[in-house]
């Protein structure tokens, strides 16, 4: 953790003292090991956390402080990051595509656990790195829905080829495992049920005991529906395992959003009001605000004016730019806001962890993001 910054009590307190003009993502280092021990505490298995969903220096550190010691990473950079941080930090490079060049860099950076969902993808990592002691999971994709954004687009062989591709694995001499990811934000727990079984059926065509079963990430963080009962994700995954599979397979998670979502807020700040009463935003959809087009969920989130003012309750949905000359950057909801809100006011979403910091463009000279360590949130 960056023991060098100021720690503020509140978002409140310190967006009431410093007036800032640009966005500000508030972290609760103390609500991240807390989510972090949750994870540790009722999955039974391997938690790892997949670095894109933020990147921060100070969420690694505290998750490691935690006792996460596996981080998921998908590029030569999170390698980089992770190494500095944490050379003893074990690496899974679940990317399941990389160049050649990306695989010498991982091998040479000690990293021994790598996903594959194509044979032409499988042949590269084998030209590269002998099987003793390292581990291909195979990623599989079943139609299964639940997520409120579907990652089985992307990635993924569907079981026929599945088959194939595990089959090679094992006869290739590597630890052969198999690994799914539901999509992110992910409501229904029953997804996890569909993959484990269909995971079972893909082994045993195969043929292969598998060493390990990799459940992804996708556990969804709190939204305005309510929080989500996460020790109930883990019980199903569990009770599924074991029904799943006569040799059971070690499992390991490896959750983005929901570890770190609830450990920040963003704040932004209201630039301008129009004649229409759309409200300016000075953060979007290049910036904090990247998921809101794509995340079709309904956000929490409180408004700020200045000290001493108080904005009525009586509250209009409102249309909502962002600050760029884009008109892409406008949010696709409108939101409920004050019908009094004007400039200088902020807006504090809630539960913004995951995919601000990292994502976050300077386009038009925005995504100036400072992060600000806060007691609570
Ligand atoms: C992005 C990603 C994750 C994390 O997903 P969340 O929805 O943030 O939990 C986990 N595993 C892989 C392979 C990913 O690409």
């Amino acid at each position: 953790m960056n023991i060098n910054s100021e720690i503020w009590n509140s978002p409140r307190d310190y967006l009431l003292a410093r007036a800032p003009d640009h966005p500000v993502h508030f972290f609760a280092p103390a609500a991240l090991q807390a989510q972090a021990k949750r994870f540790l505490d009722g999955f039974n298995g391997l938690v790892t956390y997949a670095v894109k969903a933020n990147p921060e220096p100070a969420v690694l550190t505290n998750l490691l402080a935690a006792g996460i010691t596996t981080f998921d990473v998908a590029s030569p950079n999170e390698i980089r990051l992770l190494r500095a941080l944490a050379p003893q930090a074990t690496l899974h490079y679940n990317n399941p595509v990389r160049s050649k060049s990306e695989i010498r860099f991982a091998n040479r950076a000690g990293v021994t656990s790598f996903s594959v969902d194509s044979l032409r993808e499988l042949a590269k990592i084998q030209e590269i790195i002998p099987p003793d002691g390292v581990e291909i999971s195979v990623r599989i994709k079943l139609p299964v829905s639940g997520a409120v954004y579907d990652f089985g687009t992307k990635f993924g062989a569907i079981p026929e080829n599945a088959i194939e591709l595990l089959r090679r694995v094992k006869s290739a001499g590597y630890i052969s495992s198999i690994t799914f990811h539901p999509g992110t934000q992910c409501e229904d727990p029953q997804a996890w049920v569909a993959y484990i079984f269909g995971a079972a059926t893909v082994a045993r065509a195969a043929n292969v005991t598998i060493k390990r079963l990799n459940v992804g990430g996708g556990f969804p963080a709190r939204t305005a529906k309510g929080a989500p009962d996460l020790e109930q994700f883990f019980a199903l995954i569990d009770k599924a395992v074991t029904a799943a599979f006569t040799t059971r397979p070690a499992l390991v998670c490896e959750p983005g959003r929901a570890l770190v979502a609830e450990s920040f807020t963003h704040a932004t700040r209201v630039k301008s009001v129009n004649d229409n009463g759309d409200v300016y935003l000075n953060d979007g959809i290049y910036g904090g605000l990247s998921e809101f087009p794509v995340l079709d969920v309904q956000r929490i989130f409180t408004v700020l004016p200045p000290l001493g003012e108080q904005r009525n309750t009586a509250k209009i949905p409102t249309r909502v730019f962002g600050p760029t000359c884009d008109s892409l950057d406008v949010l696709p909801n409108k939101l409920l806001l004050p019908n009094d809100i004007t400039d200088d006011d902020y807006i504090i979403f809630q539960n913004m962890g995951a995919y601000v910091k990292g994502v976050t463009t300077d386009f038009n000279g925005y995504g100036q993001l400072e992060t600000v360590t806060v007691l609570s949130l």
